[in-house]
């Protein structure tokens, strides 16, 4: 019997590891921390074996095929030691793939991902199509192929998920743009992270359709690099050469394959980036035969994704608005740029090599003060500080919070939008967002 080892329990390892079973696999599953409980029970109830707090080599290294998780580097010891032996590893994404014929609709970019593929399962679940929620977001392909089986699967991909995906076949590729991000992960090298994003294209055909944002040089450049087989939809903000949606006269225009229109006012995602996902997100409804009347009510009422851009409170005439899931410095760009008002900026965290310099003028130009909220801010006190802005240096949200209370005037925006990953502080950027929250609640 061919044995599957899958490296990681967190939701898309157990998922893996239950449609592995249910496939005929001889399954284990190994993890190098703590398993959640609500997986173990998953695991056990399935009979499937499982360890915690290591993973023992010689029952890993007997694997035939391994799965692993996106959270596990590529150089993990155990990682490289399979790799040396000649086992192929895989995520279980291309997994889950093997196992259904559903359609697959897949979202990558390094920003703007979950805010796209949820506005596409909302425009989807309202037209009453069968679509299943996957990837990246955090529920399991793999568990619904196995229990749960849609039509649709609406799925939102890291490029640490494409990184091991080689037959998967999306029928619907977005990608969003490509920025620097999680280079700490990809040796540093910019080229390796956009091969690992332009990888949602492989094994497309010319039934399947690939939908990209034209104004992206990076995507722009990469496109002459392959042999492009699926139908190429192209978005840009305004109308220009092969662009088949765009804004116009302050329309919301897509030209194919039949033409849609509706007013931008009428979008409820505020946002030139959320133009952007606007434009991917209706594309993608409009390819695949959802009435344009459903199409248009979604994208006016869809109530928006947590942490991202998401009003908190007005008080004493300062509106407070949670950005949490801005952890790299494209995104607060993109926040900062949608402001109406003067903006006290919260930024900070674990820094993952950002480079500030594209945030520098609109911060100069949008910004009343800057309150940073990190374990260490030295890099943000030199690259900031000499813009002449008020700046305080805190260390835990009530501080943080505290400070912006003190320093934003009434009819301006507190703004967290911190450009840096959460962990030097908080457990993830739910709890960093749930902090800030929680805090100005209490004002
Ligand atoms: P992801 O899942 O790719 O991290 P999210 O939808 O969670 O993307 O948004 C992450 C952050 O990026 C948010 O702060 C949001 O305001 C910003 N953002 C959303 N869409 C875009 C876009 N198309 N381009 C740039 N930034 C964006």
């Amino acid at each position: 019997m061919k044995r599957i080892v899958i490296l990681g329990a967190g939701e898309s390892g157990a998922g893996a590891a239950v449609l592995a079973k249910k496939e005929g696999f001889d399954v284990f599953v190994s993890d190098m921390s703590a398993i959640k409980d609500k997986y173990k029970q998953m695991l056990d109830s399935h009979g499937i074996a499982w360890e915690e707090g290591r993973h023992t080599e010689e029952k890993v290294l007997r694997a035939d095929e391994i799965i692993k998780s996106p959270g596990i580097p590529s150089d993990a010891p155990m990682v490289l030691k399979a790799v040396e032996r000649g086992i192929h590893i895989i995520s279980e994404i291309e997994f889950a793939g093997r196992y259904t014929r559903s359609k697959m609709i897949c979202i990558t970019g390094s920003n703007g991902k979950t805010t796209t593929t949820s506005l596409i399962y909302h425009i989807f679940r309202q037209a009453g199509y069968d679509a299943g929620l996957a990837g990246n977001i955090g529920h399991s392909l793999a568990l619904q192929v196995a229990e749960d089986p849609h039509e649709y699967y609406i799925i939102e991909l890291s490029s640490f998920q494409l990184d091991n995906m080689y037959d998967f076949r999306a029928n619907i590729a977005i990608l969003l743009n490509i920025t620097p991000d999680h280079l700490d992960r990809y040796g540093n090298c910019m080229q390796n992270y956009v091969d690992a994003k332009m990888r949602i294209i492989r094994n497309q055909t010319g039934d399947d359709a690939f939908i990209y944002w034209n104004d992206d040089p990076i995507i722009r450049r990469e496109l002459d690099k392959y042999d492009i087989k699926a139908v190429q939809c192209p978005f840009s903000e305004l109308k220009e050469r092969g662009s088949i949606g765009y804004i116009e006269e302050g329309q919301y225009k897509i030209e194919w394959p039949t033409p849609f229109n509706m007013e931008q006012e009428s979008l409820s995602l505020t946002g030139r980036h959320n133009i952007y996902n606007s434009l991917a997100a209706g594309i993608a409804s409009n390819i695949s035969g959802i009435r344009k009347d459903v199409i248009r009510k979604s994208l006016s009422d869809f109530p928006g994704v947590e942490h991202r851009l998401e009003k908190v409170a007005t008080v004493r005439g300062v509106l407070y608005v949670n950005d949490s899931k801005a952890t790299n410095v494209d995104a607060c760009w993109y926040a900062l740029e949608s402001m109406k008002t003067k903006v006290v900026l919260i930024l900070g965290g674990k820094d993952k090599g950002n480079d500030y310099s594209a945030i520098r003028d609109l911060v100069a130009e949008k910004c009343s003060a800057l309150v940073y909220l990190g374990a260490d801010n030295a890099k943000l006190h030199a690259f900031f500080d000499p813009l002449g802005l008020p700046v305080r240096d805190t260390h835990s949200m009530r501080e943080c919070v505290d400070a912006c209370y003190e320093l934003a005037q009434p009819g301006e925006t507190v703004l967290l939008s911190p450009c840096c990953a959460s962990f030097d502080l908080f457990k993830n950027m739910e709890d960093r967002g749930e902090q800030f929250k929680d805090m100005v609640r209490k004002l």
